[in-house]
């Protein structure tokens, strides 16, 4: 179920569903998303849809991945420092590592963060930092960011995520309740101010607040 030819079937529905970016479809058929499931779960790995990790929470549908990554490369922006929300089990952080030069991955559930730490460090990805904390509130001892990118969603978007954006930075995150939209935010040069694009509707799993040790 981990073949070849599962993976190539995934990058086919991926195309089919719009995605165009060669590099990241390269990224997807090149990252092995059975690693970051348990091993009960595995073999649906290549599923187009999202699967549970434990904890009440999603390893994200590969098209969200790969969508969200897509429009992060194609925003333009500068990709040196870059600030995930949600780490989970560590796939968006691993599809994302090799377009960044250091990307720092929040995640407020530490047996989750303890899961991706390890498989990251399996795959020799080295670029990234992880902090087990509320990201709500960033990062800020690490930005300001190019881009920040939250798997999460919080019913409005959090002040502290867009003050931690560089000049031209992009913050990409789902927003809303039952009904949720995909936006994009762009800080307008060194600016206190935002622009704001909707671009899809989505589903992801609720921003929540505080650690779970
Ligand atoms: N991209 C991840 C998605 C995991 S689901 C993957 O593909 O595996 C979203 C993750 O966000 C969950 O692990 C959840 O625990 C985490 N999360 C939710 N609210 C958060 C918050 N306030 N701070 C940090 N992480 C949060």
């Amino acid at each position: 179920m981990t073949s070849e030819r599962t993976r190539e079937r995934m990058i086919q529905r991926l195309i089919d569903q719009g995605i165009v970016n060669v590099q990241v479809l390269e990224r997807m058929r090149q990252t092995p998303r059975h690693l970051f499931l348990d091993e009960a779960l595995a073999h649906r790995a290549y599923e187009d849809t999202a699967l549970p990790i434990g904890h009440g929470q999603t390893l994200s549908q590969p098209y969200i991945v790969a969508r969200m990554t897509e429009i992060l490369l194609m925003s333009g922006a500068n990709l040196d420092r870059v600030l995930e929300i949600g780490t989970g089990s560590g796939y968006q952080t691993c599809v994302l590592a090799p377009f960044v030069k250091s990307l720092f991955s929040a995640e407020r559930i530490r047996p989750l963060q303890e899961k991706a730490r390890s498989r990251l460090r399996q795959l020799a990805i080295r670029n990234v930092q992880l902090k087990l904390a509320d990201g709500t509130f960033g990062w800020p001892e690490k930005g300001p960011y190019n881009a920040i990118l939250s798997a999460a969603a919080p019913n409005k978007i959090p002040y502290e995520l867009k003050q931690q954006l560089a000049p031209d930075g992009v913050l990409i995150i789902p927003v809303g309740d039952v009904d949720q939209t995909l936006v994009k935010v762009v800080r307008i040069g060194d600016s206190d101010e935002f622009e704001e694009t909707n671009i899809e509707p989505v589903k992801f799993v609720p921003l929540l607040a505080g650690v779970v040790r």
